[in-house]
Parts: structure tokens; C-alpha cells; sequence
């Protein structure tokens, strides 16, 4: 059913059922399709928004109560009777929360699965979507240079663990906040992190800042939005950038938190500039190759969060926006 807004999605809003197993073939008469079988599902932010119905069209249609969820995840081609598409082909893209989903639309948004001997799982997180926004957002939107001071909220999250690695690799300096003592620990002793802060502990965001870059910030990695954007703005440095990847602390409120720092944008000359992913996937490939080389060779990590079944799907879904996941959440409906 739709969530209103300003409350936070529960379980009980998502409902999974068991049909009739019909016939799995590409019908007759369909135009060019394929019929998947769903392997990975990404558990994301960005499907709360599709949870509200909204009077006017988004850039991602709503959700339709009684209609098969759609998200982004891992998929083996079991039947084609498109040109582009053959059997046994894995891909990522937009694919229904069922066992089999029957693709007819948007097939050219599918990004198929080249390096097949890596977990598939991981194109649901490092190597999918929210790895390469944590990408595009540091190296496009950030442009950083080397050595300088790095702040990522939600720093042990899907997108978040990979910007404190991309920046560590450019000798940075970085800091991550995250919502529990177990997510402060990978932060520290997995991602390497400088520094790293449980922000629902600390009274004064404002003096965890100061404590932990008694220098500033040249990087804000905004993944939050509400206090800790307020917190951060007086600790920006002259020239800092602050790329407004997402603002998870927002989504589930009636009225927006008040950012009261915002003239430290001018008095600083920091550019905060939001992004979309969408608009940079013509570099996915590079961006690919480039991760998957840092995979082979140990430079890079990822954990995740692992819920099993399409039963627990619902509860791996709403946990986002609690902190219950650590790391990447995904759901495994089949491992092959
Ligand atoms: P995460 O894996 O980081 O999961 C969400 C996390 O958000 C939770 O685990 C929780 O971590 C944190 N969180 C939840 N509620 C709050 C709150 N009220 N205040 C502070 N933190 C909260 O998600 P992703 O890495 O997938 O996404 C991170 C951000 O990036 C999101 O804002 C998302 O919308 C955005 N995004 C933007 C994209 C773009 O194109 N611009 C594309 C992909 C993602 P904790 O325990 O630390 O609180």
C-alpha cells in the first residue's frame, strides 16, 4: 500500500504473495522480450520516494499498490526472442521483486554482466548502481585532489564505504559517520578510515567535526542531509565541495529539518552541487573495468548485508531507513 508521507515505510506496507506458478514462456505474438530469472534484488533509498503517490510525475514513475515491486537487480536470460539478448546472459537493471520476471520495455537500460567470475551480487552494490555513484559523485561532482580532507556520512552504506576507499586511494584524509559502535569499527578497521564517529552518540555533531578534522573539510559526501549538513557547513574549508548525493534523514519527515548555515556556502566560496547517477553511466564501463582490477588485486573491499528470500524482502527494504543494514543491503532470491 502507499506510505504517506512523512512517516517511515513499515513491513506491513509490503505485501508478498504466492501465485499459481503459470506457464514461463514468452507469449506468442509478444514484441522482441526476455523472461528472466531474478537472482540479486538492490534494496535502495531512492524506492522510498516510490512509495508515496504523488499528484505530479517524478523521474521514476510511483509504485502501484497490487503490482509486482520493480527495483534494480541481478538476472539470468532464460528466454529470448530479442536480438540483443540469449540465453544464459546475466545482466543488472530495473526487473520485477518476483522469482521471474517477463522484460518486454526499456531492455536497452540493461547492463550486461561481463565479469562473470566476480560475485554476482556485487552488481547489485560495489560494481552496480550505488558503487558507481559513490564513483561519479567523488571523481566528477567532488573533483578531488590529493591529500585533502574527506567527510562521508552514512559512511558504511552501500555508496558510502566506496567513497572513503576511492578517497584513502587519493591519500586523502577521511572521516565517515555511521549510526552504530559495529559500523564505526568496519569504518576504522575495514575500510580504513582515518576516523570515524557513531553520530547517534554525540550530543554536538559540531565538536565530533572539530575533534575528528580539527582542520576542516574540503569534501563533504553528503548522504544525510538535516543536522549533520547544518553541522557540517561551518567546518567546510575556503573552496570545499559538497556533492548532494542523498538526504536519507529527510525522506520520511512532514516538514524538512531547518539548515541554518547555509550563508557558510558564500563566505567560504564551497560549491554544493547535487547529482543524479543517471546522467553519468555513459563512464559506468570505465568505471567497471577500473573497480574490478582494484577487486582482483585486494584494493578495494565491500560487505554487505545478505537477507535471504523474497519472505524477508520487505523487512531488508524498510530497514534502510532504521540503519538495521550493514553495509550494502541486497535480498537472494536464487544464487544461479
Ligand atoms: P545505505 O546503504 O547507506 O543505507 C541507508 C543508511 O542510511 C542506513 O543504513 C542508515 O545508516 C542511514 N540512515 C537511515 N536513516 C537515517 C537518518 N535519519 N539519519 C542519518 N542516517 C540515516 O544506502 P545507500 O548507500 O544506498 O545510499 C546512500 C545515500 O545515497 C542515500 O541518501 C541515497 O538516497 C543516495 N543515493 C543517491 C544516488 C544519486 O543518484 N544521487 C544514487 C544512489 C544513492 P546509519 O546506521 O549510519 O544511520
Amino acid at each position: 500500500q502507499y506510505v504517506e508521507a512523512g512517516r517511515s515505510p513499515r513491513e506491513s506496507d509490503v505485501e508478498v504473495v504466492a501465485t499459481e506458478t503459470v506457464a514461463l514462456a514468452i507469449p506468442e505474438g509478444s514484441p522482441p522480450a526476455i523472461l528472466v530469472k531474478n537472482l540479486y534484488l538492490s534494496c535502495d533509498p531512492y524506492m522510498r520516494g516510490r512509495m508515496t503517490k504523488h499528484d505530479t510525475p517524478s523521474y521514476i514513475p510511483d509504485f502501484t499498490p497490487g503490482s509486482v515491486i520493480t527495483g534494480l537487480g541481478v538476472s539470468r536470460v532464460v528466454e529470448s526472442t530479442h536480438p540483443d539478448f540469449i540465453v544464459g546472459d546475466l545482466i543488472w537493471g530495473i526487473t520485477g521483486w518476483e522469482e521471474y520476471t517477463l522484460l518486454v520495455s526499456n531492455l536497452g537500460s540493461f547492463f550486461k554482466i561481463r565479469y562473470t567470475d566476480l560475485p554476482l551480487s556485487y552488481y547489485t552494490g560495489l560494481l552496480g548502481m550505488p558503487g558507481f555513484t559513490a564513483y561519479a559523485g567523488f571523481s566528477q561532482v567532488a573533483q578531488p585532489k590529493k591529500g585533502e580532507r574527506v567527510f562521508v556520512s552514512s559512511a558504511s552504506g552501500a555508496v558510502g564505504q566506496l567513497v572513503g576507499q576511492l578517497a584513502k586511494r587519493m591519500d586523502c584524509y577521511v572521516v565517515g559517520s555511521a549510526g552504530s559502535d559495529e559500523k564505526v569499527d568496519l569504518l576504522k578497521n575495514k575500510f580504513g578510515f582515518d576516523e570515524a564517529f557513531n553520530y547517534k552518540q554525540e550530543t554536538d555533531l559540531d565538536a565530533a567535526l572539530k575533534r575528528c578534522l580539527p582542520e576542516g573539510i574540503d569534501i563533504y559526501f553528503e548522504n544525510v542531509g538535516g543536522r549533520m549538513l547544518d553541522a557540517v557547513l561551518p567546518n567546510m574549508r575556503a573552496y570545499g565541495r559538497i556533492p548532494v548525493c542523498g538526504m536519507i534523514s529527510q525522506l520520511n519527515l512532514e516538514k524538512p529539518d531547518p539548515v541554518h548555515n547555509l550563508f557558510c556556502l558564500l563566505i567560504k566560496q564551497v560549491r554544493m552541487q547535487g547529482f543524479l547517477v543517471s546522467e553519468f553511466y555513459h563512464l559506468y564501463r570505465e568505471f567497471e573495468d577500473e573497480v574490478v582490477q582494484l577487486i582482483r588485486e585486494g584494493k578495494i573491499t565491500y560487505v554487505e548485508d545478505v537477507a535471504e528470500g523474497l519472505e524477508n524482502a520487505p523487512a531488508a527494504l524498510v530497514g534502510l531507513f532504521s540503519g538495521r543494514n550493514v553495509g550494502k543491503q541486497l535480498v537472494v532470491i536464487a544464487r544461479e
